[in-house]
Order: structure tokens, then sequence, then C-alpha cells
């Protein structure tokens, strides 16, 4: 079986640690590869060597950063079917559509970097004395980056881009869940040695790097509990911190939204990456006028997608990551059927090798149920009928959540009514939508820090001004 190793500076090494793990494919329950669980020794010589690094990175013109990154971007574009397949076999996603993401990403990537160019790393300000100010942004030096595994490639791009663009070097720990794509994407990478390392395993490797005292910044995307956990030794540590967390994200369909096309968007945005999305779409608030038809198209829609090894053409659903989110994702159902929600279809763990789970639709649903309030992270979509577009809008900001929301809507006044919503993020007759301008910060407790276009380089540089006197 491989053994997947470390990057540290400029060289793949075997770990210093003595503990492994193994990656295990969802979809045959097969040993796919072995690698380090991670070790303070194996961490700290990541970051020494990041941190070497640094001074020769930051002192590289900016295009010139900007021009290796790209370069990047185009290896990476070239082997995007690979890493697709990679994906497939550490945690489940079908091919076809971890390639769409990766294509997404890789244009993101660019997009991100290109952002450089436009950031004032410096200005000067002269005022009519004479006198001037010289407004400078630093970058911060060592970025510890720790990324989950619902998308592993996607994740470390989008992040990596301004991080390094804006001249800091990185110590990346992806999960411990999907490594293979991150091992594989950094062997694409062509940067001087030690801009980029890559420290595997699971809190074993993450909770040393994201207290090392060389570390300045820690970029963190994850659940509400470990991101609580690296907040707060961060604090400590006076590290800052890019928190992206969890999300239970709701959507609010109108009663002037035709119940078949929005079912059938809503059906994209609960179940595809079998519902392992944090901006998924996880609490469903429908007109009363338009409900029946609605959820009966949303169950058809379910009972339609196929289940299946991501490998295969025309699979939809693949397997969830792996036993213990398909047991955390049936608990939820299990709670709410005892609850008195009704199952529409799905919500049964079929026989069989892979951890797959049916798209499943729930009504007769409340606030009192953990599928309403708990992140599922699964392919459920619970749905509550509501009698007017205002009770939607109030139950739907009804979340210690904050991440995202949908809303369906032809109504101007209602359109502008979405924006009180409390979320990061909201999209209006669509989801996934936008350009590379949007920024936005989670709100609540799906995190900490914004993100997007500029703000991004914002996180990424410390300001500082120089003030020198008029002559
Ligand atoms: P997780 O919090 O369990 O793990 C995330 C990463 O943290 C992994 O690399 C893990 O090894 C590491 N880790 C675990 N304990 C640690 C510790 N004590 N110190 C440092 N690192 C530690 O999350 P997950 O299950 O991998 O990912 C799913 C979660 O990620 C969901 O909640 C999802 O909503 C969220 N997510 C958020 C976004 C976003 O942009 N907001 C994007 C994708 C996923």
């Amino acid at each position: 079986m491989k053994t997947l190793q470390n990057l540290i500076g400029a060289a793949w090494e075997n770990p210093r640690g003595t503990q492994f793990l193994e990656v295990v494919d969802p979809a045959t329950e097969e040993s796919a590869a072995r690698f380090p669980a991670g070790s303070t020794e194996d961490v700290d010589r990541a970051v020494q060597a990041a941190d070497r690094a640094h001074p020769g990175w930051a002192a590289l013109p900016v295009a010139e950063r900007v021009a290796r990154i790209s370069a990047w971007a185009d290896v990476v574009a070239e082997h995007a079917a690979e890493l697709a397949e990679l994906e497939c076999r550490e945690m489940g996603k079908p091919v076809g559509t971890g390639r769409a993401f990766i294509d997404g990403a890789v244009a993101g990537l660019r997009g991100a970097a290109a952002e450089a160019l436009d950031y004032p790393f410096e200005q000067s300000v002269e005022r009519a004395d004479g006198s001037r100010t010289r407004l400078l942004r630093h970058p911060l030096g060592v970025a510890a980056v720790i990324t989950p595994w619902n998308f592993p490639v996607a994740m470390v791009l989008a992040t990596l881009g301004p991080l390094l663009a804006a001249g800091n070097t990185v110590v990346v720990k992806p999960s411990e869940r999907s490594p293979l794509s991150t091992a594989r994407l950094f062997e694409l990478l062509d940067l001087p040695a030690g801009v980029v390392n890559l420290v595997l395993g699971d809190s074993r490797a993450g909770a040393p790097l994201a207290e090392h005292e060389k570390v300045q910044m820690v970029h963190f995307t994850g659940s509400v509990g470990v991101g609580r956990t690296i907040g707060a030794n961060a604090g400590r540590q006076l590290h800052r911190t890019v928190l992206e967390l969890g999300g239970k994200d709701p959507v609010v369909v109108d009663a002037d939204s035709d119940p078949r096309a929005t079912a059938e968007a809503v059906a994209f945005g609960a179940f595809v990456n079998t519902g392992q999305i944090c901006t998924s779409m996880e609490r469903i608030y429908v007109h009363r006028d338009i409900a029946e038809e609605f959820v009966d198209t949303l169950v058809t829609m379910a009972e339609g997608f196929s289940v299946g090894d991501g490998r295969h053409e025309g699979t939809v659903l693949g397997p969830l990551v792996d036993e213990r989110q398909r047991k955390l994702v049936h608990s939820h159902v299990v709670d709410a059927v005892e609850r008195g929600a009704t199952v529409r279809t799905g919500g049964a763990v079929p026989e069989g090798r892979g951890f797959f789970y049916p798209a499943t639709v729930l009504t007769d649903v409340d606030e009192s149920m953990l599928v309403m309030t708990e992140e599922t992270f699964g392919p459920i979509a619970p749905v509550v009928v509501v009698d007017s577009f205002e009770e939607g809008l109030e139950r739907a900001s009804r979340s210690r959540f904050g991440l995202a929301a949908t809303v369906f809507t032809h109504d101007p006044g209602h359109a502008a009514a979405a924006a009180r919503i409390p979320a990061g993020v909201t999209w209006i007759n669509e989801w996934q939508g936008g350009g590379p301008e949007g920024v936005y910060e989670p709100a609540r407790d799906s995190g900490l820090g914004a993100t997007g276009a500029h703000a991004a380089y914002d996180a990424a540089t410390r300001p500082a001004s120089v003030h020198i006197p008029a002559p």
C-alpha cells in the first residue's frame, strides 16, 4: 500500500513520528493509502522551513509571485481529472462533480492571485505642510492552513491564492479523511523550497501547528467545535485567525415561486456532494400555497438521483465520507422521526458495502429536532410549511449558524428583505452564484474574519504606517 509523505522545505520526507493512519475508500471500504498521523516534531520542522523561506518569497515582486501561482494553476488544470479521481477515492465525491469544482477552484486561484496586482501594498499620503505617511501592508510571515475533507482540492486552492500572493509562506495540514488529493496537488507545485509545506495527520498535527510560536496566522476551515478550540488557543498565542466554520443554511420559498423549478433547484442545493457542503440547504421553509407540489417534486427528484460509486458514469450521490458521518446523519433522521417527523423518501441505511445514504425528504419537522438545529452534513432535506414569507424569514433567522441563505421570490420587497437573514452570503433565486468581488464574513457561530476579493488580502497582511516630516 502506498505511504504518503510530508513536504518539508524542498523534500518529500518520511515522518519523524511513528504513528500512521489509513485512507479508506468510502465506496468500497478498502484501504487506499497509509499516511503519517502527525507529530509535533514534523510540524516544527515544517514551520521552520516556512519561516526560513519567508524573507526570500516576500522580497519577490508581487507580479512574480502572481506569475508563479498562475503557473501552478495551469499545471493543476492539466491534472484536474486525476485530482477528481483521487478525491473520489478518498471521500467519495462523484468524479464529474469533483472535476467541475476543481475547474472552478483553478479559475478562482488565478483570479484571487491576480487581485494582488491591484492591491495597495504601498500607498503614500502627502499633507499640505509637506509631511507624508507611507501606508504599507506587510505579509504576516508563516500561515498555518488547516482544511476539511469535503472539498480537499478547492479548499486548499481557495485559501492559498491570497496568502501566497501577499508574500506569506504556508504550512498546510489537510484533513486526515482526505490527504491523497492534497499531497498530489503539492507534487504539482513548483515554488521556491519552503514556500509551501505539507504536514499530514489529524489533530496530532493540527493542534501543534495552530499553536506553533512561529506561526503568525491560522486559516482554519472546519467544524464549529474545532474552530472554537483553535480560536481560543490562537487568542492565547496572539495569532491572527480566519475561521470558516459550519452552517445550517436556510432556504425560504415564497408563494410566487414556480414550485417545480424551485424544488429542482433545492434538490441540487440539498443533495449535491451527498449534502456535504458547508452551504448545503439544510432547512427549507416553503409557503403553504405551493408546498404540496414543491414537496412532491422534491421527493421525485430525490428518488431519481442515482446513488453509487462516484467512478461510475451517471452517479449523482456518492457515499458519505465514512461510517462516523453516516451514523451522525442517520441519528438526525431517527431523532426527527421520534419527535414526529414524516419520512417522505429515504431515511434508511442501505445494506452492503460502502457508506451510502439515500437522498431523504422529511416533513412535519420543527425546531425541536436536531435536523433543524445542528449541522447534518448529509443528503437530508427537512421541509417546514409556513403561512407567510415573513414567517419563513423569521424562522430562517432562528439559528446559531449564519453562513449562507437562499431566498426564492419574485417580489422585489421580499428580495430586499432577504438581507435581514443573518448570513455571510445570501442568494436570490439561485444557489452558489456571485462574482469575484463578493466579500463576506460568516455571521454568528459560522466563523470569524472576512474573506473574498480584497478582504482576503487584508486578512493576509498587516498594516503599518511610516510618518515622514516635512523636509
Ligand atoms: P473538523 O473540524 O473535524 O476538521 C477540520 C480540520 O481540523 C481537519 O484537518 C482536522 O484534522 C483538523 N483538526 C481537528 N482537531 C484539531 C485541533 N484540535 N487542532 C487543530 N486542527 C484540528 O471538520 P471536518 O469534519 O473535516 O469538516 C467538516 C466541517 O467543515 C463542517 O462543519 C463544514 O461545514 C465545515 N466547512 C466549512 C466551510 C466554510 O467555508 N465555512 C467549507 C467547508 C467545510
